[in-house]
């Protein structure tokens, strides 16, 4: 059984809407996929409806941006119920902060090249959760770079002098508010350092404690030493061990089905997880 449990659409940093993601994951012939877009679970609906007609098995999903110590934690939560308002709370606050941050990293860009927040705008699709991808699209549409990988590396990447913060809950708080709202907590791509700092091992132990089911061990950005170390955690820690693509279309190099999940630990999700189901087609 091919299991595919990160994915994104336009509604957030995704290049595809939900219902031709779902469509696409059947034509490659996964089996499950989950629909785990950037602070908003707005894209569960069209992706249902697109799983029944497709015939593939959806989880529905969201990443959630958290924080810990100030360094970046995304928590990939499946199967909450999605009106849980104290985690719906906080995925709202964190859009909201999104676009304020997304003006100040533009305001700084502006100094140095020609590019507006309304150009931004334009790049990004109706209702999305704003991120740098859709300023790299930006970007791109005004030819000052090639590519999003071109604009991160360039200019929007965490080391960079125009990136800016956004609000994020506490990753431990987070584990705790997916877990309320019936969802089952999966820390995403734990260890792949291009993305900035990492979190010690001992802030995993603190998630675990508060209630962390899995590591998204078999990610595209870790490499054998992220894994072996996720491994090890996972064991020590009594986690399950999960592993997903992180697609997002032609926005990023990652294949749908790149790396996946085995039946036995979607089986032990979908136990853990009882703020809403899988739609089965
Ligand atoms: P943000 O959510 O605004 O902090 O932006 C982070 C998002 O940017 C991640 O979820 C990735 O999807 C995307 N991203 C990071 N690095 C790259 C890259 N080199 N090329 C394309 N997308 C990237
Ligand atoms: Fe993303
Ligand atoms: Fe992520
Ligand atoms: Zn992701």
């Amino acid at each position: 059984m091919l299991v595919d449990l990160h994915t994104h659409s336009t509604a957030s940093d995704g290049t595809q809407p939900p219902a031709e993601l779902v469509a696409e994951a059947a034509e490659v012939g996964l089996d499950v996929v989950a629909i785990t877009d950037h602070d908003t679970t707005s894209g569960w609906g069209e992706a249902s409806e697109a799983a029944v007609r497709a015939g593939v098995a959806l989880v529905p999903g969201v990443e959630v941006s958290c924080q810990a110590g100030g360094i970046s934690v995304h928590l990939l939560a499946y199967l909450h119920d999605p009106t849980w308002a104290g985690l719906v709370d906080e995925l709202d606050r964190a859009r909201a902060s999104r676009r304020t941050r997304a003006a100040r990293i533009v305001a700084k860009l502006a100094v140095d090249l020609p590019i507006t927040f309304e150009d931004v705008l334009a790049a990004t699709p109706e209702g999305a959760t704003l991120g740098r991808p859709h300023i790299a699209d930006a970007l791109v549409a005004r030819r000052l770079v090639g590519s999003r990988d071109e604009a991160f590396a360039r200019f929007l990447h965490a080391g960079s002098p125009y990136y800016a913060v956004h609000y994020a809950p506490d990753a431990v708080r987070a584990v705790r508010l997916v877990r309320a709202a019936g969802g089952v907590p999966v820390m995403a791509h734990p260890f792949a350092g291009q993305r900035g700092y990492l979190v010690d091992d001992e802030v995993v132990a603190e998630l675990a404690e508060a209630g962390l089911a899995g590591l998204e061990v078999n990610h595209p950005d870790h490499d054998e030493q992220a894994r072996r170390r996720g491994l090890r955690l996972a064991a020590g820690l009594g986690l399950l061990v999960t592993g997903a693509s992180d697609y997002h279309g032609s926005g990023k190099a990652n294949r749908l089905g790149q790396c996946l999940t085995p039946a036995s630990v979607l089986a032990a999700i979908e136990e853990q997880g009882h703020g809403t189901g899988v739609v089965r087609g």
